[in-house]
């Protein structure tokens, strides 16, 4: 058979006699190869010739004096080639043979018997390209894990590689690293009002922003939900702000979503090696920390400062306590009554939530309220609000007092789709007539997703639910869609009340709000009334109700049947009827 028509094969040979590897050379050409040998004796000829050249299979004698089949598999499996090695062998025993291949080697042939040895050679040339394809697959996998599908940008597990290899240079190499963390504002509300594939567009153009903006050596990756991550090599505190004010200027333009422009506005956090911390995970903490804070304070950016672990380790606490003040029942209500203007009695209560703390005393709503929202806490605050607010109204209505409650509820829970249903079991449970519970929800809550708030305050009202517009005038939303809400009552936000007396403008906007709202065949409710003169011209202007520190500030519930009791604005019954109530709680 003629050389060139055989099929090339490039054979490293273990083998100390020459005549044998003359014999196998010669069997290799009668099986229709043309093979390309070398001939090693030892284990330093062999490494040698591994990095030397490519080759395509090892055949190795067994019985070496100076180098044994074990040694010889042992340099081609340090040297991490994958290559099939065949053992040709003279005296092989079976069971020395089953040793070795579970040692490694992929097959034996007896040097009697050479006439097998081009079928075990295409057998094992066929199984190792089997193998390396498979390793392809699993590189493609490993890459595939390593880059975020939907924006084409590396992912979390490649930025933090990244950042490790960052690291090392900037140790190395006595320079700095810049961190950013870029997170999208109210991106959620996005999703929901747009949907998730308009938000997906938004993920990715604001991906290509960045990254078009970016020098090659800088990594921006998409951390997954709303957060990028922004890696900045060689860089200072003045190149980070820098970059970040790019990044800014190159977000402002507008984002069109079917042909809707839409504005986006992101918090950016920075922190530095090693000024801010040494490794990865400081460094990944305090950057987290850095844009927290960023978003909180409404700055486009913030770089870490070591202040900022105080506030953070102070909110994470916070959190914790909370979630224990929930479930311990370290929370408890106060009212606020609610007058009607005209008959000049109390009609109902606000229940405003409290919090004493073990350490740090009387908490305000205010301090806990933002937090227990953006940690998802809102929905079991809110619960048990409910709950103790209809179990204090049904005691009410035991004893004759004849009070409504309203409850203040969260843009979250507006968009719990469970939510009326949880409310319904309350009710039934406790007995309180639906009728006796309002729920006062702020016009921006309804705003985030209009459709999903429909759709459960419909359900509410159909429950026989009263629902209420808190701080009306505040959310800058259309007129148009109040008409369409199935709500029963505007509450006017208490800044427009406060200054109505001396403010002509406030006062024209509370008579037109009142106009408003008794147009739409809802009542209308002032919030923040605190003078006298506020509340004669609010009775002028047919307001229906007010609340107020002027009638009373929020109080505790025995202190509410006593005020109920000595006020001129008691409850439209005799109030000899009213009973004793010692306890404030209610639980
Ligand atoms: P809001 O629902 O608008 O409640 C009225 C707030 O104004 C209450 O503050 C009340 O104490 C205060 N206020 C009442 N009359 C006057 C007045 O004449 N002058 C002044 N300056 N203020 C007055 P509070 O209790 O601190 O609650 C603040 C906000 O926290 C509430 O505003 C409400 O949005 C929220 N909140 C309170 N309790 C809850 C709750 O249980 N759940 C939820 N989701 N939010 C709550
Ligand atoms: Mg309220
Ligand atoms: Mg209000």
């Amino acid at each position: 058979m003629k050389s060139e028509m055989g099929i090339p094969l490039r054979v490293l040979m273990v083998e100390d006699s020459e005549d044998d590897a003359a014999l196998i050379v010669h069997n290799l050409k009668r099986g229709g190869y043309d093979p390309i040998v070398n001939r090693v004796e030892t284990a330093a000829e062999m490494e040698t010739a591994l990095v030397q050249k490519q080759w395509d299979i090892v055949l190795c004698d067994y019985c070496m004096p100076q180098f044994s089949t074990v040694h010889a598999l042992d340099v081609v499996h340090r040297s991490q080639l994958d290559l099939p090695f065949i053992i040709v062998s003279a005296t092989i025993g079976e069971e020395v043979a089953v040793a070795i291949m579970k040692a490694g080697a992929h097959d034996y042939v007896m040097k009697g018997n050479l006439a097998r040895l081009s079928a075990a050679i295409e057998r094992e040339l066929r199984e190792a390209e089997i193998r390396q394809e498979r390793r392809r697959v699993e590189e493609k996998m490993k890459q595939m894990a390593f880059y975020d599908p939907l924006t084409g940008l590396p992912n979390r597990n490649l930025f933090h590689d990244r950042l490790d290899q960052a690291i090392l240079g900037g140790q190395r190499e006595k320079t700095t690293v810049a961190l950013l963390l870029i997170d999208i504002d109210r991106f959620k509300d996005v999703n929901d009002t747009l949907g998730h594939q308009q938000g997906d567009i938004v993920l990715q153009q604001v991906g290509r922003r960045i990254q078009a903006l970016l020098r090659k050596s800088d990594t921006i990756a998409h951390l997954g939900g709303d957060e990028y991550g922004v890696l900045l090599p060689e860089t200072g505190v003045e190149g980070a702000i820098s970059t970040s004010n790019k990044i800014l200027a190159a977000l402002e333009k507008p984002i069109v979503l079917n042909d809707l422009p839409l504005c986006i506005e992101v918090s950016i956090g920075i922190a530095l090696f090693p000024e801010h911390g040494g490794d990865t995970e400081t460094l990944l903490r305090r950057v987290d920390m850095a844009m927290y804070v960023a978003k909180q304070g409404g700055n486009r950016h913030t770089v870490y400062v070591s202040e900022l672990d105080r506030h953070s380790a102070f909110r994470l606490t916070l959190i914790s306590e909370l979630r224990r003040a929930i479930e311990n029942d370290d929370l408890f209500l106060v009212y606020q009554p609610k007058v009607d203007m005209k008959k000049g009695c109390t009609i109902g209560v606000e229940a405003l939530v409290r919090w004493q703390h073990g350490d740090r005393g009387l908490i305000l709503p205010e301090s806990f309220i933002t937090l227990a929202e953006r940690t998802g806490l809102i929905k079991s605050l809110t619960l048990w609000v409910l709950k103790a607010s209809i179990q204090q109204c049904r005691q009410w209505q035991l004893n004759n007092l004849p009070l409504d409650i309203a409850v203040n509820l969260s843009a979250r829970n507006l968009h719990d789709p469970e939510l009326s249903e949880k409310i319904a079991d309350l009710l039934s449970t406790s007995g309180l007539p639906a009728e006796k519970l309002q729920l006062e929800i702020t016009e921006s809550a309804i705003m985030v997703d209009l459709g999903r708030a429909m759709e459960n305050l419909n359900r509410l009202r159909e429950i026989g639910i009263r629902l209420s517009i808190d701080d009306f005038g505040t959310g800058h939303s259309s007129l148009s869609y109040l008409k369409k809400l199935p709500v029963n009552e505007l509450k006017i936000d208490m800044s427009f009340i406060k200054d109505m007396d001396e403010d002509d403008d406030d006062a024209v906007i509370v008579k037109s709000t009142i106009d408003l709202g008794h147009n739409l065949g809802l009542s209308v409710v002032a919030e923040g009334v605190e003078k006298e003169s506020t509340w004669n011209r609010l009775l002028k202007m047919g307001c229906d109700s007010a609340q107020g520190y002027y009638m009373s500030h929020p109080i505790e519930q025995t202190e509410l049947t006593r005020w109920l009791q000595k006020t001129s604005w008691g409850l439209s019954m005799p109030s000899q009827s009213l009973p004793q109530i010692k306890s404030r709680d209610v639980a």
